[in-house]
């Protein structure tokens, strides 16, 4: 109930303004985010790959309604993508992007608008020896992003996606994606999704999320296990040595600023680790989807407001 009203609000324009303006919210939005700029991403990297983490930047931007917005967002990812090469960071990040701030909402020709600004991140990415995962927003988006991912792949075929396993058709999805080259991010899911295209009961989610894990394992491709949970991290484990992956032949993912604890404690198991890093002053919607899914960091930010 309270975080689908959470979901809700991360889509109301008017609290967002009152909250984006709010100067007592940014410790709690520090937890989450690593900063409003490049520079301050970039030092997030080198503090990260010195610990021996890998990461994938996501620059916070969302829903972008016309194209100045989308070519705006572009840009900034290949300032990016420049500064990633030649500071030697191309082999520890990789990039993170949300088709919405591509323009791919936009009414007319939002699905070719994303995939042209896309396409040149992911040439830029190339150059930096970094790779792209698209992400994955909600369910309405779904056939849009993986026909994008599918022209991608045919000049960059490391181009990664994301699946979620509250989806009724991610089982279907995992099959054809398991295949070699391919790079599958698993998540659970972060969008409210109605009962006709997603399980609506956390335990039909997980296990979903596990007979989707097996496919993603048992097949050709690189699968990232996006999850905090506990019981998922060590099933991947099992999973992964039944099907007989070393490390490195599959990877997980946090994000930042959540179990850090645990990120590390894998590291020191010998397991890679990726921590999904978003930056930059559009930190909103990123944020109130981050205080959906665990009710503790909504009394951990309504405290901020609460004069000590
Ligand atoms: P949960 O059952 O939600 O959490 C398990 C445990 O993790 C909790 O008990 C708690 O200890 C900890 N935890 C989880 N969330 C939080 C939190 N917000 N704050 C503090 N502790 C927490 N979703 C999409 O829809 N599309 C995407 O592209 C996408 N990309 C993602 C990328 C990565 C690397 C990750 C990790 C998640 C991504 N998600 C995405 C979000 C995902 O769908 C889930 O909403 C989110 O990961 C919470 O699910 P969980 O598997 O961690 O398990």
């Amino acid at each position: 109930m309270l975080s689908s009203i959470l979901l809700s609000a991360s889509r109301s324009a008017r609290l967002r303004q009152i909250v984006a303006t709010t100067r007592c919210t940014r410790p709690v939005v520090d937890r989450f985010v690593a900063g409003e700029d490049l520079g301050d991403a970039l030092g997030t990297v080198r503090e990260l790959t010195a610990a021996g983490l890998t990461v994938t930047l996501d620059y916070l931007g969302e829903d972008v309604t016309d194209r100045a917005g989308a070519t705006a967002v572009r840009d900034a990812y290949l300032r990016l993508l420049d500064m990633l090469g030649p500071e030697g960071l191309g082999t520890g990040a990789e990039v993170s992007v949300k088709l919405s701030a591509f323009g791919q909402a936009l009414e007319k020709d939002g699905h070719d608008v994303a995939l042209a600004n896309v396409r040149q991140v992911c040439q830029a990415a190339d150059v930096a020896g970094t790779t792209v995962t698209l992400d994955m927003e909600d369910h309405t988006t779904v056939d849009s992003t993986l026909a994008i991912l599918d022209d991608l792949r045919k000049e960059h075929p490391a181009t990664g996606a994301v699946l979620q396993s509250y989806l009724y058709r991610t089982e279907e999805d995992c099959h054809r994606l398991a295949v070699p080259g391919s790079r599958v991010r698993l998540v659970k899911g972060a969008y409210r999704e109605p009962s006709s295209v997603a399980y609506q009961d956390k335990h039909q989610v997980d296990l979903a999320y596990v007979r989707c894990l097996r496919v993603l394992m048992a097949g050709g491709g690189y699968p990232m296990i996006g999850s905090h949970d506990p019981r998922l991290i060590r099933i991947a484990q099992d999973l992964a040595s039944r099907y007989g992956r070393a490390a490195g032949e599959y990877e997980f993912q946090m994000l930042y600023g959540i179990r850090t604890d645990e990120q590390h404690r894998l590291v020191e198991q010998g397991e890679r680790v990726r921590v999904y890093t978003p930056y930059g002053s559009d930190w909103y919607g990123y944020f109130m989807r981050r205080l959906a899914e665990r009710p503790a960091n909504l009394a951990f930010f309504l405290r901020s407001f609460v004069p000590s």
